[in-house]
């Protein structure tokens, strides 16, 4: 969870997380605070936008061969990260590459859902490529829908803010 500096909004939370997810890869910087916190009050100000990071996100999503959750090396399938019955749209920014197994378990569940509460593991451990994905459909969903200010206090629940379920 955000320090308190962070507002418990759905659309703060987005960027939080979107924030600590695009200092992830470089070096010295990943787990930093005070990185993660001025990445975060950029991406609120405007001064750079999701739109900056995620071509590169959506490059990696389409390479087949490795599975996006797991990391196993194989066959893999297209699976939506967003299922069209939760709202997902349909294309390549919505869809990321599998291994049977994970695409078979994930199915049409909320990833935040399934990640957390039927696999039990860590939001912070969600891999890089299914949580840009995600996060940047959350945000556009609510930018649209006018949800970015719906409070939220679960990081599980911006795909629909807290009222939700
Ligand atoms: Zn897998
Ligand atoms: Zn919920």
């Amino acid at each position: 969870m955000p320090s308190k500096a962070v507002p418990r909004t759905v659309g703060d939370f987005i960027l939080y997380y979107y924030a600590k997810l695009v200092i992830a890869p470089s070096a010295g910087e990943t787990g930093n605070y005070r990185f993660i916190m001025d990445r975060y009050k950029r991406l609120k100000s405007g001064e750079i936008q999701i739109s900056s990071y995620d071509r590169e996100i959506e490059k990696l999503a389409q390479q087949p061969g490795v599975c996006v959750f797991c990391g196993k090396q194989g066959k893999t399938v297209l699976t939506e990260v967003v299922p069209r019955k939760l709202g997902g749209p349909v294309g390549i920014h919505n869809l990321v590459h599998a291994c049977q197994r994970c695409a078979d378990s994930k199915g049409d569940k909320n990833l935040l859902d399934w990640w957390c509460n039927i696999l039990g593991r860590d939001i912070e451990d969600l891999p890089r490529i299914p949580a840009g994905l995600f996060l940047k459909l959350a945000y556009e969903k609510h930018c649209v829908g006018f949800g970015l200010r719906r409070r939220c206090e679960d990081i599980c629940h911006i795909w629909h803010g807290d009222q939700g379920s």
